[in-house]
Order: C-alpha cells, then structure tokens, then sequence
C-alpha cells in the first residue's frame, strides 16, 4: 500500500511527490513517463507573465497575483503556500546541485529575449540564461550555428535590435564537428559534456571557442543557442566564458530544449534521492472505485490493461497529468474528458463552439480542464468533489488560458505543492 500515487510527471507531480514525501508521507510513488518528455520544455517558470486587458508584461508578481479572480488556482491555495511551494522549487536548483536557477529581484518578473527575436517575461530561469536579461544594458554579441537552423542569429538579432536596451550583434559560425542527426541540439551538448576530440585533435569546448572569438568586437556577453552540455552544462559554460573573456548565455531554442531536460533530469534525481518511487513509461490505463474512493490504478508498460497488469493501491491519488497537449484531457467527437478518473471537464456544448473564428481569438478550448474546490479535489457539475481521496494538480485544472497568462510553471509547482499537503492533512 502506497501513501500517495501522482499519475503523472510533470512540474505539477514532481512538486506534489516531493512534498508529500518531504511532509511525512512513508511511501510515494509517481506513475510517470520518462524526464525526456521535458525536452518540450524552455526550462524557464513562468508564474505570471500577463494578466487579461493589458498588454504590457506583469512587473510586481505577488501584487498582480492577488488581484486574480478567487477561483484562480493562486488564490484557491492562498499566497503563503504560493510563496513557500516557489521557496522549496528555488532550494532544489542551487550551484551546489550543478544546476542553478535565479529569479528576478524583489518579487519582480525578469525580461528575455527569445530565439525569435521577442522579450518575453518569466519568473525563475537557470544561470545559464541569466547574462541575457534585458535589465542589462552592456552590448550582445549573438553567435548562431550553421548547423542549426533554430536560431538564424542574424535574423534574431535584427528582431532583437528593436525592442532590447543595449546594442546586438549577430553572426553564424560553424560548430566545430559534423553532425550525424537533425536537429544536433542533443549530440553537441553530449560531445561538450565529454569534451570530445574534433577532427584536429582540439577538444571541442577550445574549438568552440576558437570558432567564435574571432567574431568578439567589444561586447562583454555573448548569446548563443541552448546546447551547451547536458550534464556539464556550467563546467562547460564556465570555460567558454574563461576562454572568450566575456559572459556567456544561452537562449532557449525549441525542441529538443536542453535547459528543459536539464530542469526534469534534476527533478527526477530528487525525487529518487529522497525515496519516491518512480516507475517511468508506465502509463496509468484503468481505475477502480468503491463509491467516492479511488480504490487503485492499473498500470502498463505497453499503455494495454490485461489481467496481469499491475495495480498501484494508494491511501490517496494527484491527477498531474497535463492539459490537452499531455494528454490529460482529451477532446473527440464524443465531447471532452479527463482520461483517467473521468472526472467532470467542463465545456460548451458541440465542437463548433469549442473554438472562435478569429485565429487569435478568445478560443473556449484553451480552458478546457477539471474545476476544483478549494482542497484542489476535482468537482461534478454540481460543484462537490468527485472523490474523496483524489486531488488535480498543474495543467490538468481548467477554468483559466495559463498559457495566455504564462502562469503554467507557477500554477504547476503551487497545486503539486498545496495539494500533497491537502492530501496529507486529510490521511492524518
Ligand atoms: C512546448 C512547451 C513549452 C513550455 N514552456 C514553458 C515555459 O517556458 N515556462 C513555463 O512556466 N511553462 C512552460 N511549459 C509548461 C510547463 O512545462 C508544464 O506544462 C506546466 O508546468 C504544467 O505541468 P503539469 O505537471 O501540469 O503537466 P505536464 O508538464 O504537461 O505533465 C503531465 C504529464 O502527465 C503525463 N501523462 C498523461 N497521461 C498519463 C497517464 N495516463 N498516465 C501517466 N502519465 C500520464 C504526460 O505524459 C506528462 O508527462 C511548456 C510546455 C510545453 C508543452
């Protein structure tokens, strides 16, 4: 017997999982697929980026977070534990650890530009984007790579050039060995992680260097695609910065998205280290109930129920399995549903009424997840939970566009984090 099952990995489960090992529980377990699944992912936690009717980006984070509706998951869980469950995520990533995050300064959102040339806010980011802030105002050299179509530097940096504070340049080089895949994102950063030889004999993190120093003019940072190392990645930086004399960033450049795998390399390290069980590729495929109780779920390799398939018994369960593109809920012709308890999702009647004319309208769709009440328990339409011992967390809720509001990061670690402590409360 299991204290508490999280059906998925995501921000959302890793954070409920580690809180609820952390707070006592004895036996944790997430049913989950591989860290891999990150390599979608910036690696960049968002918390509130937007709010609706202003254009302009959010600044004072915790003052725009409370004037949020009441039912937004923020204020559903309450700023304290908003504030402590954000406390624990920065404690995970610290230099020690090899993966060091930062945030912006005084509760404030921080500001980046991207691989296509926009700024955008965000909340929490790994050091190794952090020379890249718009707060600072010293020029940018923007160094892309041939082989990689991700980042056209030149084209970034003229996008860039508009909006940004301080002056950029850009340039392409060749990154110094000859790819054998598309996109190569994974193997430079692996060849940097091993420091291989290149064709000449210089190890590749000096031939990188040599590549790009000769198009260094003044500029005291430079910015270059995210594939420096996966499990090197600040060694690797490191010396790049001691061999170019100036501060190195990278920008976060698609899938695969290295800072991303990095982030879910780390949460999976924790959570083993401190005892959860994970049990990787291993979709959830039934459930059994006994009135208003999850009494278990079935688990299987091959994503098939059969009569050997394994059951997961659990004093109580996190529902942490994503929105429509994670595949928590799913959209057909039958309607919309949440795929694994069935829980209540609610939408407007018939599909033509699921999304707007306009391409950037305000498309019902976008919203589609459980409603919870205030211990996060997945409601019927009538308003009262569904199960007793059941509690959602992350993208999975609906009600709300995070994406439109860039909250997905925030809500995902503030849900996964209220709702173990929820649920410990209740099995106590
Ligand atoms: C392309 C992309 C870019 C993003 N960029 C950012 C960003 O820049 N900043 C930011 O803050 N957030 C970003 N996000 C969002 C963020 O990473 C998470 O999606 C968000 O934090 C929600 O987390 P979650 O844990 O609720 O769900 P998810 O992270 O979606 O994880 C849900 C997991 O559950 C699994 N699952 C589904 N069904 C089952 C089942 N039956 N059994 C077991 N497991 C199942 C899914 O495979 C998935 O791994 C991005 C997401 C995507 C897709």
């Amino acid at each position: 017997m299991t204290d508490v099952a999280v059906v998925g990995g995501g921000l959302g489960g890793c954070m409920a999982a580690l809180t609820a090992v952390r707070d006592g529980a004895e036996s944790v377990r997430v049913v989950a697929p591989s860290p891999e699944r990150y390599r979608h992912e910036t690696g960049l936690i968002d918390v509130l980026g937007y709010v609706p009717d202003r254009e302009t980006p959010v600044v004072r984070l915790s003052f725009e977070m409370r004037r949020l509706p009441d039912d937004h998951p923020y204020n559903l869980v309450g700023a304290k534990v908003v504030d402590e469950a954000l406390e624990t995520f920065d404690d995970l990533f610290v230099a020690d650890d090899g993966l060091p995050y930062e945030r912006g300064q005084s509760d404030r959102n921080a500001l980046f530009g991207t691989a296509t040339g926009s700024v955008r806010p965000t909340s929490r980011y790994p050091e190794s984007v952090s020379a890249g802030l718009l707060s600072d105002d010293r020029p940018v050299r923007l160094v892309g790579f041939e082989q990689l179509t991700h980042l056209g530097a030149t084209l970034v940096g003229d996008r860039l050039a508009e909006s940004v504070p301080y002056d950029v340049a850009a340039t392409s080089v060749d990154f110094p060995m000859t790819p054998s895949e598309y996109p190569p994102v994974v193997e430079f950063a692996r060849a940097l992680d091993r420091n291989e030889e290149t064709a000449d004999g210089t190890p590749i993190r000096e031939a990188l260097a040599n590549e790009i120093r000769p198009e260094l003019d003044v500029e005291p940072r430079v910015g270059v695609p995210a594939v420096l190392g996966l499990e090197e990645s600040e060694a690797v930086r490191s010396e790049l910065e001691t061999d170019l004399q100036a501060e190195v960033f990278e920008i976060p450049i698609g899938r695969p998205n290295l800072p991303g795998m990095r982030l879910g390399r780390r949460l999976f390290e924790v959570l083993e280290a401190e005892g959860v069980i994970v049990d990787e590729g291993a979709p959830v495929v039934g459930v059994e109930t006994a009135g208003e109780r999850i009494e278990n779920v079935s688990i299987a390799e091959d994503g098939t129920e059969t009569e050997d398939t394994e059951q997961v018994r659990a004093d109580t369960y996190v529902l942490a399995t994503g929105g429509l593109a994670a595949g928590g809920i799913e959209a057909d012709r039958e309607g919309v549903s949440e795929r694994v308890f069935d829980c209540h999702v609610p939408h407007p009647d018939g599909r033509e009424n699921w999304t707007e004319a306009e391409p950037l309208g305000d498309h019902p769709f976008v919203e589609f997840g459980v409603n919870v009440d205030g211990e996060l328990r997945p409601c019927g339409p009538d308003g009262t939970p569904e199960y007793d011992n059941l509690r959602a967390v992350g993208r999975v809720i609906g009600g709300r566009d995070f994406v439109a509001e860039q909250s997905t990061g925030g809500v995902a670690i503030s849900t996964g984090y209220a709702a173990a402590l929820s649920a410990l409360r209740d099995e106590s």
